[in-house]
């Protein structure tokens, strides 16, 4: 038999350059889940020592992830991602608070799970107000008091965009609404784990976390809810998570999302310098080479591994195909919203014009690229953005 060709679809080097979409799990986080998988398996709210074993574990990731709160244990909650997190956040809230009022304030640039919630409320009576984004995708305070009303019961503001890594000032925008009693949520699903994330310095009432973007497990997230605050369960069942998210946990999940949160905790400050050092050498690279690549995002205020590009003239899908067959695997826009031929939503509320919001890339570094990473990537990058133009 002859020996078969390499496929000219197979390329001879591969990098991950998407992690904001999703990471691998950290060897060690797997290690702590195949312990709660095949050995201490048992379920915790059995009153025997399997139980209690198990029970254990879930006990450690809560006080893992509270620790890295700066909140009370009985405060977080564990469900099957953020995608659930911000859908309790929202319509659990809204639903066990309506008599309070029936408006919401959402930004301009919140993910599909926050956008999508907020829709269906809308579809039962609620008014949604929209705090739109600045240049940069960063929601001012001033955005979020215009888009106020009296019955505003509800603000959710991301704390980093999925798509262009800006962060907000979510302090100055908790100060704003707690004088109001107007409960704040925050989507913390991009930051929790790479800036800092504290809940009484930012002052939210809620806040949305996940696993598989911090080398976690996909499927596991959890959500921070302030003793006080009210919310309507979205399923009913047993008393797990204090009846808040009823059902037999997802015990690995969550002891693997405990120590992936331990580990991104004790590696951030580190992490987080060499990734701005890696991710702004990506940038110079291009730069070299495309003068015109425009950022999008804010210079600074921005997640350590993000870069967010326009490359004026080139279709962002092609682009994505070309680098995939190169081996650079990078994104446009969100992954959820990649295959959609719909241009950023995100973008084009920062005011970016349509043809460059679909002309974007989004480049995401994490804790395996190296420098020689980003050499070949820019070298990739600058060769098929000139060949497509
Ligand atoms: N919120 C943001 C900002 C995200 O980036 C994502 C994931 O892409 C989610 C929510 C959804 O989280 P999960 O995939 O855990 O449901």
């Amino acid at each position: 038999m002859l020996p078969r060709a390499k496929s000219i679809l197979t390329p001879l080097q591969r990098i991950y350059l998407d992690y904001a979409a999703t990471t691998p799990v950290d060897e060690r986080v797997l290690m702590s889940m195949s312990e709660f998988m095949l050995e201490k398996f048992g379920n915790p709210s059995s009153l025997h020592s399997y139980g209690r074993e198990a029970r254990g574990g879930i006990d450690a990731a809560r006080r893992s992830i509270a620790r890295m709160l700066n909140c009370r244990v009985e405060e977080v909650h564990f469900t099957s991602g953020g995608t659930e997190a911000d859908n309790l956040a929202l319509i659990g809230y809204a639903k066990a608070n309506h008599h309070r009022g029936e408006h919401i304030v959402i930004s301009g640039v919140e993910h599909s799970a926050v956008r999508s919630a907020a829709e269906a409320l809308s579809a039962q009576g609620f008014r949604i107000g929209i705090a739109e984004p600045d240049a940069f995708g960063m929601i001012a305070p001033e955005a979020v008091e215009c888009a106020l009303e009296s019955e505003t019961i509800l603000v959710s503001v991301m704390h980093a965009n999925n798509e262009v890594g800006t962060i907000n000032p979510l302090g100055a925008i908790g100060a704003i609404l707690k004088p109001r009693g107007i409960a704040f949520h925050t989507d913390a699903v991009q930051s929790f784990g790479k800036i800092p994330v504290d809940v009484q310095a930012l002052g939210v009432d809620m806040l949305s976390l996940s696993g598989h973007k911090i080398y976690g497990p996909k499927g596991i997230g959890a959500i921070y809810i302030r003793d006080g605050i009210q919310i309507e369960p979205r399923q009913l069942g047993g008393h797990q998570e204090s009846g808040i998210r009823p059902g037999t946990e997802n015990l690995s999940g969550i002891v693997g999302l405990g120590v992936a949160a331990s580990l991104a905790e004790s590696a951030m400050a580190e992490e987080s310098n060499r990734m701005k050092s890696l991710r702004d050498e990506l940038h110079a690279r291009i730069l070299d080479h495309i003068e015109d690549a425009g950022l999008n995002g804010h210079s600074d205020a921005r997640l350590p591994g993000h870069l967010n590009l326009s490359f004026h003239g080139i279709d962002g899908e092609a682009l994505l195909v070309a680098l995939d067959l190169e081996g650079v695997a990078a994104s446009s826009g969100s992954a959820c919203a990649s295959g959609s031929q719909e241009p950023s939503s995100t973008l084009l509320a920062m005011g970016v014009p349509r043809e460059l919001a679909q002309a974007s890339l989004r480049l995401t570094l994490g804790r395996s690229t190296t420098a020689e990473d980003v050499g070949y990537a820019a070298r990739i990058i600058v060769d098929n953005v000139t060949r497509l133009r």
